[in-house]
């Protein structure tokens, strides 16, 4: 079983160490059924596997890995759009894990959710007036006189101009449009933001604005945010810690600067050899190194560890018959991994190995890690 770190890692977790949010052995599985009139279940997608995680007050946490490791299906498992198979889910202390929909309100006025898409989560056949104001709607806590001008200032707030609170979705730009997301999710003044790729169908100059006015926005409200992303250079911009997941598992958690300089899961070292360095001379001399083959399939995933059939160190028998287990590599710093890396040489060794042994020449140039910036 998953045990993540007990401990608080964010630099300076303001409101003391109770986690805010803390998610224990969380599984999430999808059946999948066969027959037309008499359904049967012929097997299960394993989209969330054991996950154990904590995040603290006013801290943001990273969450990153491949297209389909689990991430998205965790922040609805979090937020309670889906029902966890297993495991237990607490805001603040409150287990929530088997509320209903009715139980759940209260607290979805303190958990609200960023959604990826900005074209397709606005319904267009509302302004956007609406949009942001069916948050006071709902949970009647402003009353109907005062919901065009609460609307007003967050829209100002979110640097929307209030003006254009009848127009409709479709009349403003992606950026704009994820302003508006960000407005709604703000309605209710959350303590928790669940941002779901925020920024991934946006322009990257746009996706600089957004997660600026996100950053302005966690100091003004002391928000915490749950950050998810496939992209590591966007979420060292705004993390305090990450989490990398991947096949439904977490395979490191540690503080950024530690993740980007010491990375000891060969997953996590693989992801940070592709992030771009502003530097062309150590750019053109760096080996990025390219996963073989495709992520397994989450319904039969791999015997031991989830990763060896694409790691690089994964020469000996442990790595596929013994499931790794998250352990202590440092100061607030976990990795499921029999044979940590100890650093970028390691990776670029194992590589070169991985390569005499499949018969392809070794790549050139040596491994480095991204540094963290912010
Ligand atoms: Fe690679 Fe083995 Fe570590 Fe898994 S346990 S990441 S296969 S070295």
């Amino acid at each position: 079983m998953i045990r993540a770190t007990p401990l608080p890692t964010n630099p300076e977790p303001a409101a003391g160490p109770a986690p805010l949010l803390r998610v224990t052995g969380v599984k999430k599985y999808f059946p999948i059924t066969r027959g037309i009139i008499f359904q049967h279940k012929v097997g299960e997608v394993h989209a969330v596997d054991d996950v154990t995680l904590e995040v603290f007050p006013g801290e943001t946490v990273g969450l990153v890995g491949e297209t389909g490791c689990g991430k998205t299906t965790l922040a609805k498992v979090v937020t309670k759009l889906y029902e966890p198979t297993e495991g237990t889910l607490a805001f603040d202390g409150e287990d929530y894990t088997r509320y209903s929909r009715r139980q759940m309100r209260p607290l979805r006025r303190q958990m609200q959710m960023i959604f990826q898409d900005p074209y397709a989560s606005l319904n267009p056949r509302k302004s956007v007036g609406a949009i942001i104001g069916d948050p006071f709607r709902i949970h009647r806590i402003v009353p109907k006189k005062e919901i065009k001008p609460e609307v007003e200032h967050l829209m100002e707030l979110v640097g929307l101009n209030p003006e254009h609170y009848n127009r409709y979705a479709h009349e403003f730009s992606g950026g704009q449009r994820q302003r508006i997301g960000v407005a709604r999710a703000l309605a209710l003044k959350p303590r928790l933001i669940v941002c779901d790729e925020p920024v991934s169908a946006l322009d990257v100059s746009i996706q600089a604005q957004i997660l600026n006015l996100l950053e302005d926005l966690q100091a003004e409200f002391h928000l915490t945010y749950l950050f998810i992303a496939h992209d590591l250079s966007v979420v060292r911009h705004v993390s305090d810690r990450i989490v990398v997941m991947y096949l439904g598992k977490i395979a490191e958690i540690a503080p950024k600067a530690d993740l980007y300089r010491d990375p000891k899961h060969p997953y996590t070292g693989t992801l940070l050899s592709a992030v771009p360095i502003p530097d062309p001379n150590l750019g053109r001399a760096r080996q990025r190194v390219i996963l073989q083959g495709d992520v397994p399939s989450p319904i039969d995933p791999p015997t031991g560890c989830r990763f060896h059939p694409r790691c690089p160190k994964a020469h000996f028998p442990r790595c596929r018959e013994e499931q790794p287990e998250l352990r202590a590599m440092g100061e607030n710093h976990l990795a499921a991994c029999h044979f940590p890396l100890t650093g970028p040489d390691d990776l670029t060794a194992a590589v070169a190995a991985a390569a005499t042994a499949a018969g392809a020449a070794p790549a050139s140039g040596t491994v480095s890690f991204a540094p963290p910036t912010g």
